[in-house]
């Protein structure tokens, strides 16, 4: 029985949810003074660890690391009995916490939130219970968890069946026994897969229907590991704060062996000890590229699959239970405790869906295309409606009346998980857009708790009613959310992180992939900046600093750290020399680059002599002639050479279906100003007289180039324009420099950091030409007559000190008459969009430029 209700009808919070989130959110809202309640619809506290009652519940996040963490003397008072806790023992835990902070008194059990309503004029939100009482209160949070919502069961037939019906996610209290009886389970999530041994335990006969097999690895379970114990016990804090920065918010050294790269032996042995470790981040982190690179990613995939064929007898249920539809991680894997050792056992069976759908639920069981099954109790093991099911779940209104699932019907958007635009002071605890399910839960949930209680603690110290994010800040957040993903192998797959298990639901990436560490460095560094993003209300002040949090493509930021940890010196304070063996050494460690027809390499007649070229012809279509682009390597005028570009050189060739002829041209300081610029253009010459030989298609002929290339490129247009041929019929421009002016704002906002610098451009100026020379429209095109000339792409970067020049030369185009296309490389910097294979999100970028040139041809472009 429920006490009797002493709710006050206005508080300063209300939280939705008494599991992990909600107990440490009032704990710490109550200690930092604020006037709070708890609502849950359940009994007792617990919120997941409440409901998923089925047998075999555990955490597969092991018991050293999914526990509280803020209290050390709550972690001296628990012991944990073993690596993966079961689902009573958590419950007992979290029961245990509820009375160590005295929580109860403020908690109200069976008791939902049904609806919730932003009142602007009083700045208040106005909720409704289920129970039909009213009350308000300034700040309304949903700490109510990504997995509580249970998907309704979307089988025809699922009303007909009259014999026992169970949900793993509502598991009665009192158990179930199914000693004798013919059991049906309906899904191999982790929920399905943890309870199928146990119920193959009592159950007569117990048939599985599975629609998608899943990676499933054996936990190992038994006593806590002896290591992350003996770490704990030498310096728990220190351990602590490793989860706390890393990836997945447990303490584990990432590696830098990739799969694609790694011996035969390296990759069996990495594999194996991860298999015998038993954890979940162990498995997903065996190479560092298995999440990104599909290679990679089969590797591991294949090897998990030969331990099913090892373990389970019967080949055909065996290779009925090897995933092969999705990559591995892109869909929660699992942990297990003998799941497919269960299905060796003579009274289990599982239907493959994929061969024999379900056709209908009946009064008796489940038909299939084949056959009728009749069962005494059918489990449904059918999964959640993640992470925005149980916020939309509640009618919440914001300002200007919209609600929050009219606001996401497209899909959530939110600023960092945390907040939306258009419901103030409106929180949610691990949100769509935040680490959440990806990561250790626990250390997700008192990362939010403790940046929304110092927000409300601000807030409050410094007079401020309401706080919300701005569109600015929401929609640069959603972009870099997007980002994160897209660089993944996790969109391919019909998961729950995409919503593509509930039908109709949008397909969106739902968590924030970029790690723990890297989002709580987001939230703290937008504070630090005064919380930007945000827009902070009260009476006489208004305060907003507009901003988006984090613009920079995430792979490109991960390049930035680590060529930061080399320690380079800058190329400027070098010897030409050294400063080439530098760029040759790095270019040495690329990843393989991809597959073109053909590579042949060549010499051709310049004005100082010979000019060494490379030759790239297609794979597609396997019959030339094709067109050609003459390319110009990037370097400054003094650095690079037919091996700097060769990776993007193939991508061009094998994207665009041209011949690509790189030609390495003369470099300064030993052949200054005008030599490069001259060889670009007997280059483009030369192949335009030779096309035929080539294997290209006469006439069918376009320029390209990247930085300095790129300026030769454009030069020798202004000079094939003004020599009357050879007939030029497109620029591809990367990057360019178009101009010798370096007062620009690109040269402000990204004169540093961002590889190439003001310094070294600088550098890159004095070896090639002379001060005197530098408004010579052979170096700074910009400047020329622009009429006339060929077809323009320009590609310009965010992070590139050359972005002016080059959206300068965009206008200029525009303005001169000739068409021109302007391709944004967002969130890159000068070089990133060369790094082939190693800079994924710069693949996109390359894809537009090949279509650009295939569009200068009159053709349609091949990937
Ligand atoms: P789930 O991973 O979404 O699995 C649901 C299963 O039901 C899938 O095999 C799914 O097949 C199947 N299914 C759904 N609708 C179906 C239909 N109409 N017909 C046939 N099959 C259908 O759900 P879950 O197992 O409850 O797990 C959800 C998440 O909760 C986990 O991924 C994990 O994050 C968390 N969890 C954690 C633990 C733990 O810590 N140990 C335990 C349980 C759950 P498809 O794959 O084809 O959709």
């Amino acid at each position: 029985m429920n006490p009797p209700r002493t709710v006050p009808d206005e508080l300063d919070a209300v939280v939705v949810g008494a599991g992990f989130s909600g107990l440490y959110l009032l704990h710490r809202l109550r200690q930092a003074g604020f006037s709070v309640k708890v609502f849950d619809s359940a009994g007792d506290v617990g919120g997941t660890w409440y409901w998923n009652r089925y047998p075999g519940a555990r955490c597969d996040i092991p018991t050293t690391d999914y526990t509280y963490g803020f209290d050390p003397e709550l972690e001296a008072a628990w012991t944990w009995s073993e690596k993966y806790a079961t689902q009573p023992e958590i419950l007992g835990y979290l029961r245990f916490v509820a009375d160590r902070y005295d929580l109860r008194r403020d908690i109200e059990f069976s008791t939902g939130i049904t609806a919730a309503s932003w009142d602007a004029a009083g700045k208040r939100w106005n909720l409704t219970t289920d129970r039909g009482e009213q009350l308000r209160c300034r700040h309304y949070i949903m700490a109510s968890g990504c997995l509580s919502l249970p998907k309704s069961p979307d089988i025809i037939g699922a009303g007909l069946y009259t014999g026992e019906v169970y949900y793993t996610s509502r598991w009665p209290h009192e158990g179930v026994d199914f000693t004798g009886k013919r059991v049906a389970v309906i899904g191999t999530g982790s929920s399905g897969i943890q309870s199928i041994p146990l119920i193959a335990e009592q159950a007569s006969q117990l048939t599985v229907f599975q629609r998608t097999p899943n990676f499933s690895i054996p936990a190992h379970n038994g006593p806590a590991p002896a290591d992350r114990l003996q770490r704990l016990s030498e310096d728990r804090d220190g351990y602590r704060e490793a989860a706390k920065y890393s990836r997945g918010g447990i303490p584990n050294e990432p590696t830098d062996i990739l799969g694609i790269t790694a011996s035969e032996e390296v990759r069996r042995e990495r594999f194996e000890a991860a298999w015998e470790q038993g954890e979940l981040f162990g498995i997903l982190g065996v190479f560092a590229d298995q999440g990104l690179n599909p290679i990679s990613n089969e590797i591991v995939a294949e090897m998990i699959r030969e331990k099913i064929r090892a373990t389970v007898n019967d080949p055909e249920t065996a290779e009925a239970l090897c995933p092969k539809d999705h990559y591995f991680g892109t869909k929660r894997p699992c942990l297990d405790t003998n799941y497919f050792q269960t299905y060796n056992l003579p009274h289990v069976r599982l239907v493959d869906l994929r061969k024999q759908p379900i056709t209908s639920i009946t009064e008796t069981g489940v038909d299939t295309a084949d056959e009728s099954h009749s069962f005494d109790a059918i489990v449904y093991a059918t999964g959640f409606d993640a992470m925005t099911g149980p916020v939309t779940a509640v009618d919440v209104t914001g300002t200007d009346g919209l609600s929050l699932k009219e606001k996401w019907v497209a899909g959530p958007s939110t600023y960092l998980g945390l907040m939306s635009v258009g419901f103030p002071n409106f929180f949610m605890i691990t949100g769509p857009g935040s680490p959440s399910v990806l990561s250790n839960m626990t250390v997700s949930i008192e990362q939010h708790v403790d940046w929304v209680t110092d927000c409300l603690t601000r807030m409050r110290d410094q007079g401020f009613e309401t706080i919300e994010p701005t569109e600015l800040a929401e929609a640069g957040w959603g972009q870099h959310v997007q980002d994160c993903a897209a660089i993944s192998l996790h969109p391919t797959a019909d998961s729950w992180y995409m919503g593509a298990n509930v039908p109709g639901k949008p397909r969106v990436f739902l968590p924030y992939i970029g790690g723990v560490d890297a989002y709580r460095r987001a939230c703290d560094d937008l504070v630090a900046q005064g919380y930007l993003g945000f827009r902070l209300s009260g009476p006489g002040r208004d305060e907003c600093r507009d901003g988006v949090i984090r613009t920079m493509q995430p792979d490109v930021a991960v390049v930035l750290e680590l060529l930061a940890t080399v320690g380079l010196p800058p190329l400027e304070t070098l010897p030409v020399p050294d400063a080439r063996a530098i760029m040759s050494a790095i270019n040495a460690t690329r990843p393989p680059s991809p597959e073109v027809g053909e590579v042949t390499d060549g010499a051709l007649p310049g004005p100082g002599g010979d000019l060494p070229y490379r030759l790239y012809r297609p794979a597609v279509p396997a019959e030339g002639p094709y067109p050609i682009v003459v390319y110009f390597h990037g370097g400054g005028w003094v650095l690079g050479d037919l091996d700097s570009d060769d990776p993007l050189c193939r991508d061009l060739c094998a994207r665009s279906g041209a011949i690509v002829v790189s030609v390495n041209y003369r470099h300064a300081p030993e052949d200054r100003f005008p030599a490069a610029a001259e060889d670009a253009f007997a280059a483009v010459r030369w192949v335009d007289a030779n096309a035929a030989d080539l294997g290209g298609i006469p006439g069918q002929l376009a320029v390209a180039g990247w930085s300095a290339g790129g300026n030769i490129a454009a030069v020798a247009c202004q000079l094939a324009r003004d020599a009357g041929g050879p007939r030029i019929l497109g620029q591809l421009l990367m990057h360019p420099v178009v101009d010798s002016d370096l007062t620009r704002q690109s040269y402000v906002d990204n004169g540093d950091g961002y590889i190439l610098t003001k310094g070294l451009m600088s550098w890159f100026w004095d070896h090639y030409a002379d001060p005197a020379d530098r408004g010579d429209l052979r170096l700074a095109p910009l400047r020329g007559d622009l009429a006339g000339l060929p077809p323009a792409c320009v590609v310009t970067a965010d992070f590139d000190p050359l972005r002016d020049e080059g959206l300068a030369y965009v206008d200029a185009l525009h303005a001169a008459g000739v068409p021109v296309r302007h391709v944004r490389a967002r969130g890159h910097t000068h070089t990133s969009v060369t790094m082939v294979g190693v800079v994924i999100s710069g693949a996109p970028v390359r894809a537009e430029m090949a279509e650009a040139l295939t569009g200068f041809f009159g053709v349609r472009t091949l990937a």
